[in-house]
């Protein structure tokens, strides 16, 4: 695929499925950053996707579902970020959000701070550490917006994430067919953990069918215990 089929495929793409078009630069700033993970991940494995139109609508445009559910100027957790989804384009596509991307397993987060600096986005900072770990909250401190994809159950997700929300804040966790299901199961937890959740069935459009995508966004309306997250085998082992 060259790139002026890359920008209409991933253009039209983006109509479908609602998401704002994106400049020239920011389409340029995409294609590098796809075939930068391209060919990184044939020796590094980063992710499970391996051809062009895939990553486009799986990782691109799935990511960017998100993008209208955040405020201007917010700062922005992408929790579990593996190698940067939604975080890196969360990044290129809203220069105004400050975004930091956490994950635990470091050659993700190498990958992630190197094609930062490659795409130069300034707006985006990789750190390697455990979101349940007392030293990484006290060092991220609190988000306007946290968002996830794929990284755990709602319930684990949520004890996981909460605490990183100031109040007033929210999360995002994008789900899949299972979300109403996870959502009905998660109450519990999410009322535990001061939020109030909502959710918005959202079917991601790829070109050649939908896949189910649904968001449920978890808003912080009162503070979250201080004894949460726990470890991450009790929160496995007995999830709220
Ligand atoms: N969000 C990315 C990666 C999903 S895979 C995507 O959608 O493509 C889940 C990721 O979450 C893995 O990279 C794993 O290392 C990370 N992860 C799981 N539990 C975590 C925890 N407690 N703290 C930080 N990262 C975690």
């Amino acid at each position: 695929m060259e790139f002026t089929q890359f920008k209409s495929f991933f253009l039209r793409s983006c109509e479908k499925n609602g998401i704002a078009p994106l400049n020239d630069g920011q389409m340029d700033t995409f294609w590098r950053f796809a075939n930068h993970l391209l060919q990184v991940n044939q020796t590094t494995n980063l992710t499970a996707i391996r051809n062009l139109p895939d990553v486009v609508t799986k990782h691109f445009v799935d990511s960017l579902t998100v993008s209208a559910r955040i405020p201007q100027s917010a700062r922005v957790l992408d929790l579990g970020c593996g190698p940067g989804f939604p975080s890196i384009p969360l990044a290129i596509a809203r220069p105004d959000l400050t975004l930091v991307a956490l994950d635990s397993t470091d050659k993700k987060i190498r990958f992630l701070n190197e094609s930062a600096v490659l795409l130069g986005l300034s707006n985006l900072k990789g750190v390697a550490g455990r979101a349940e770990d007392g030293k990484i909250r006290a060092s991220l401190g609190e988000f306007d917006v946290v968002v996830s994809r794929a990284v755990a159950r709602l319930n684990v997700l949520c004890e996981l994430c909460m605490p990183y929300v100031r109040l007033g804040g929210k999360l995002v966790a994008m789900k899949g067919a299972k979300g109403e299901e996870e959502l009905a199961e998660a109450q519990n937890a999410i009322r535990i953990l001061g939020g109030k959740a909502v959710l918005f069935s959202d079917p991601l459009l790829l070109e050649e069918g939908s896949e189910d995508r649904c968001l449920v966004e978890v808003e912080k309306i009162s503070p979250t215990p201080k004894q949460y997250p726990r470890a991450y085998a009790t929160i496995l082992k007995k999830p709220l």
